[in-house]
């Protein structure tokens, strides 16, 4: 072999490794889900997986139709979910993030197996009460519920949020696959999040009828303030896994099937961004 070939060989040895580095990958696509039940589906469709622990919060990356996904476990609760959203946003810089899981009903149109596009969430667990004296008793129909645990700072102003909006183009493209969902209905709506499970109708009628919430759940409002303190776009989508308004009680096949839809939209967004 020529010096001059063995140069040209050697160049490009070194170069390439380079010239793939130089070509930014594009940004994955963050997937939420709190429990091993939300998330497996999804960790069994990524290719070329690898996973990283960090705290008590791990996160699967890899592709889906060559596309860079991350699926997070990010454990059950507003805490829990506000850690993993942070630590993803910092760690994969997501061009975007879908929460999803499993939910209970409160809108009585809706039945288990049905998802809900949530359109906005809110911290739902926020209370504040009007002093009364000693001796007047408890009443939670009285409390109201409290925007200033969403306040965010802006540009350097407090912002007070009584919700969290989710990015119009990601409802959009969800609601252009719900035909797709043989499992039950699609609907948009209200996502109430707190770490709270309530079983009690009356409440759960209350909450429906004060909030207009169409599910109750434990994470997606909690990551979306997270998300738009970083200007991430964010959608949350809730499936149906319970509801005690038609006594139908928790089936973790919802789990699964919420993710079958979930991966179905995340392959219909990264046909869009090809
Ligand atoms: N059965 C689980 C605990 C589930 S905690 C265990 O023993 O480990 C509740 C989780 O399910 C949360 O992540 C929450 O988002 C979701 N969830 C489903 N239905 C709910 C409901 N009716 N109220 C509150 N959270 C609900």
């Amino acid at each position: 072999m020529s010096l001059l070939k063995r140069g040209i060989i050697l160049c490009c040895l070194i170069l390439s490794p380079i010239t793939v580095a130089a070509t930014p990958p594009s940004a994955p696509i963050l997937i939420q889900g709190a429990m091993d039940i939300e998330t497996t589906t999804l960790i069994n469709a990524l290719e070329n997986k690898s996973q990283t622990t960090v705290g008590a919060w791990t996160f699967w990356q890899g592709t889906i139709n060559n596309y860079p996904v991350v699926v997070s476990r990010t454990e059950v609760g507003i805490a829990n979910a506000a850690a993993a959203t942070t630590l993803a946003i910092e760690r994969f810089k997501p061009t975007l993030i879908i929460n999803q899981g499993t939910s209970g009903g409160h809108d009585p149109q809706l039945q288990r197996g049905d998802i809900v596009i949530g359109k906005t969430s809110f911290n739902m667990g926020a209370y504040k009460s009007e002093f009364t004296p000693k001796g007047k008793g408890i009443d939670p129909t009285q409390w109201q519920n409290f925007s200033v645990t969403m306040r965010l700072r802006d540009q350097g102003k407090l912002v007070d949020h009584n919700a969290f909006y989710a990015d119009q183009g990601l409802v959009d493209i969800a609601q252009s696959i719900a035909s797709s969902y043989k499992k039950g209905k699609v609907v948009t709506g209200i996502i109430g999040t707190a770490d709270e499970w309530n079983r009690e109708v009356d409440r759960i009628n209350w909450l429906h009828t004060n909030f207009n919430t169409a599910v109750e759940e434990m994470e997606t409002s909690s990551a979306a303030l997270v998300a738009q303190a970083y200007k991430v776009p964010f959608i949350g989508i809730r499936i149906l896994s319970n509801t005690d308004l038609h006594l139908q009680d928790f089936d973790p096949q919802t789990a699964v099937d919420c993710q079958q839809f979930v991966l179905d939209y995340t392959k219909k967004l990264i046909m869009i961004r090809n």
